[in-house]
């Protein structure tokens, strides 16, 4: 059965069969309501209008074991050209393609003619650390112009087959293909994998890094689920995916990006030996996520979350207390609009200069958005941390910076630092 595309429809394709193996045995998880997209924030002063908001339910496929959107929305809507997001602005992100180069050249030999293409290549902060080697970027969006600007070979455009192949005639095959953090997010995902299986030489090596489903499950991410994350991703199911299409997985790794992500080697059949690490983290799947009765209790867990943290913030606003927000990541506008959070709760969120987000509406809210500097001016109470996945790393920051009150750190459970 021809499956019905969301792209270039202006809208939305429900998920009646399983992205990756096309079963209809699929298993609602969670539903967490409508979700504004994200990427639409409103100027600040506008009056609130006509919005589009779709669907978040999560399910589960009992074939393949894919846990997935139930809803696709047209990528035009959710990724715009001038799509703001740079990956370079994330320390963790930054060490860990750092770490990624410093592991695939021990595992790939890897010669100087050697060609290494990054999928979803933003401003080149993966590709930077491949500078001995021979390089192209592929990204749809704007930003990718910053990678050209660094000398890093970008084609500014969705990775799609006619991509592919106008890749191949004109620069070859790749020994290494990787695919960080996109591969959640395209919705054809079997043509993309078959797509990248092309562009792999015989010897080639695809690496993918995918936020992870165990420590989304443990620990409680409910937010990031949003449009833009079509799949959550265990190894079986990935396993799973990349098997269908001819690629067997040799290496596996859990790896701390985006509060805990996943980072698989797969090559053609037989190319390079498997090691431990795949076993390993199969086992440790069939006794946690990969049980239906641990995603049961997620939904519990979610819930009784969004409960203490509402119960939290009441506490704080019953003693005429002002909360502030710190960063409006994606997952933000999750969090804020499941747990029903208003600007009658927080009263701004802050984002770092020059971020383009600065003086627009959290979207679904009337919550603001401020240049940073307002946490140290006004010192409100309270600072609840959005980016809490990085609270390690974000926390001491702001501190240094001057801001005397508390911390709310949002997730698996509220807690006051
Ligand atoms: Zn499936």
């Amino acid at each position: 059965m021809e499956k019905k595309l969301a792209f270039n429809t202006g809208s939305s394709v429900v998920t009646r069969r399983c992205q990756v193996c096309n079963s209809e045995k699929l298993e609602p998880i969670i539903f967490l309501g409508y979700m504004p997209p994200v990427n639409q924030m409103h100027p600040i002063g506008s009056v609130p209008d006509e919005q589009p908001s779709y669907p978040a339910q999560v399910v589960s496929c009992q074939n393949c074991s894919l846990v997935q959107l139930g809803l696709t929305v047209d990528p035009k809507i959710l990724f715009p050209y001038e799509y703001p997001y740079t990956s370079s602005t994330t320390k963790i992100l930054r060490d860990n393609f750092a770490e990624l180069y410093q592991e695939c050249s021990k595992i790939i030999k890897l010669g100087k003619d050697d060609l290494v293409i990054d999928i979803g290549s933003n401003d080149g902060n993966l590709l930077s650390n491949f500078t001995k080697h021979k390089v192209l970027g592929i990204t749809p969006e704007e930003i990718g112009k910053l990678a050209i600007e660094k000398g890093i070979p970008t084609i500014i455009d969705y990775f799609t087959t006619k991509v592919a192949e106008q890749v191949i005639k004109e620069h070859g095959k790749a020994k290494i293909v990787t695919a960080t953090n996109v591969f959640a997010h395209i919705e054809n995902i079997n043509q993309i994998t078959e797509d990248v299986v092309s562009l792999l030489a015989d010897d080639g090596v695809f690496i993918s890094e995918s936020h992870y489903l165990k420590p989304l499950v443990e620990t409680l991410q409910y937010d990031t689920v949003y449009h833009e994350h079509l799949r959550y991703y265990s190894l079986h199911s990935l396993k799973f995916l990349l098997e269908k299409h001819g690629l067997e997985v040799f290496h596996a790794k859990g790896i701390p990006t985006h509060g805990g992500s996943i980072r698989v080697y797969a090559a053609r059949k037989g190319t390079y030996k498997a090691k431990d690490t795949v076993k390993k983290m199969l086992d440790a799947e069939k006794k946690t996520i990969l049980d239906r009765k641990k995603l049961k209790e997620f939904k519990e867990r979610v819930v009784m979350s969004k409960l203490e943290l509402y119960s939290l913030l009441k506490d704080i606003k019953a003693e005429g207390k002002r909360i502030y927000g710190i960063s409006a990541p994606s997952r933000a506008s999750t969090l804020i609009n499941y747990v029903g959070i208003d600007d009658g709760i927080v009263d701004a969120v802050m984002e770092i200069k020059g971020s383009h987000k600065i003086g627009r509406y959290v979207p679904g809210t009337l919550i603001p958005v401020l240049e940073e500097s307002a946490l140290y001016e006004d010192q409100p109470e309270y600072a609840l941390v959005f980016s809490w996945h990085i609270a390690d790393e974000l926390i001491p920051k702001i501190r240094s910076k001057g801001f005397k009150g508390k911390f709310i750190v949002p997730l698996p459970r509220p807690r006051i630092v």
